[in-house]
């Protein structure tokens, strides 16, 4: 069977092409194309011999993910959807904020999702399997080049925020992760990446032991335990005591604020008294929080929050000091919601 050449290391890479015969200076060449050119047909890597790249063929594939299909909105958001090798399909969404020049894509790191949280299309879906880093490189490389072709613009910016939880998926988020800010990849600032996670403890403590220093964002969504156990099960494990020490500790090893995104449901937690709980969370480490407006899914009881409630809400929030945007809900008029893309059909 072949191996998927981009799941080696570069040094797995040259100990592979040694043992083709090659020169060490081939693999660099190889991890090249590979990563910093997106290469995904051995074919096209001209500057190594016809024989050698036979070679490659014969003992190598590259399991690059595949366009599908996607949907345009009225506010230029784009939603993905892509077929990996094996069929299953995975979303990425481009969010194009043309006046600040900022396109940042939000990307799968799982196929479906074990987490179930209540709001949520993909949490409809089962987990079927984790993205490989390569997987996840790719969502990032193709929505470049479309939203260059389209707008103008490649990508300023990335969130792991599409279907599955990253940081369930640790080991292979972090690798595209290093991959993507590598001077051997795409190079970004990993000040521009964000982690958004629904908080898992122990594996927040183990991303402060990291090198890498990305944003973090928690998908906090409601104020109180009672409340956020019975959208996000998840919280029954990782109760909001337990992830205000992890936070903490990510604060004071990153200094990186944190962000707090939280929607708002429609008579669930846009009060002012949840706007209060709110408030007490906040004051323990500084954070951001975006207040989102929901787009709706099917078959979920909960609705999005009128807008003068969420405005409320937020100013409340302000007059307390907090730092606080509103995130109108974007896409509405495509299957923008993460995971109804890949749900359908
Ligand atoms: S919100 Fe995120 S963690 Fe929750 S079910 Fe959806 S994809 Fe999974």
């Amino acid at each position: 069977m072949k191996k998927d050449i981009r799941l080696l290391s570069l040094a797995e890479l040259q100990t592979e092409i040694a043992a083709l015969g090659e020169k060490a200076f081939r693999a660099k060449q190889v991890y090249e194309w590979l990563w910093k050119k997106s290469c995904t047909d051995f074919n096209l890597m001209t500057n190594l011999s016809l024989p050698f790249r036979e070679k490659l063929k014969l003992h190598f594939e590259i399991n690059s993910i595949q366009f599908d299909k996607h949907q345009v909105s009225n506010d230029d958001t784009i939603k993905y959807r892509f077929t990996l090798q094996d069929g299953h399909k995975i979303e990425s969404v481009l969010i194009p904020v043309h006046k600040d020049k900022r396109y940042t894509v939000c990307v799968s790191s799982q196929v479906g999702c074990s987490l179930s949280c209540k709001f949520c299309a993909t949490g409809q879906m089962e987990r079927m399997r984790n993205l490989d880093p390569g997987e996840i490189y790719d969502q990032v490389v193709k929505v470049s080049a479309h939203s260059e072709e389209l707008y103008g613009h490649g990508i300023t910016n990335i969130v792991y925020m599409g279907m599955g939880e990253p940081l369930l998926n640790y080991k292979n988020t972090l690798q595209s992760v290093r991959l993507i800010t590598s001077d051997k990849g795409l190079a970004m600032s990993p000040r521009r990446i964000t982690i958004s996670t629904v908080g898992i403890a122990k594996m927040i403590h183990k991303l402060c032991t990291e090198d890498i220093k990305v944003n973090l964002a928690l998908s906090l969504h409601a104020a109180d335990d009672e409340k956020r156990s019975e959208i996000m099960p998840i919280n029954h494990q990782n109760d909001l005591a337990s992830l205000m020490v992890a936070l903490k500790e990510f604060f004071e090893k990153t200094n990186n604020r944190i962000s707090y995104e939280y929607i708002a449901f429609k008579d669930f937690n846009d009060s002012i008294k949840d706007a209060e709980k709110l408030v007490k969370l906040c004051s323990q480490f500084p954070v951001r929080v975006n207040i989102i407006e929901y787009n709706p899914v099917e078959n979920v009881t909960y609705t999005k929050s009128a807008e003068d409630q969420i405005n409320k809400f937020a100013q409340h929030l302000t007059k307390k000091g907090i730092i606080c945007t509103v995130r109108r809900s974007r896409g509405k008029d495509i299957d923008a919601a993460c995971g109804q893309l890949a749900n359908k059909g």
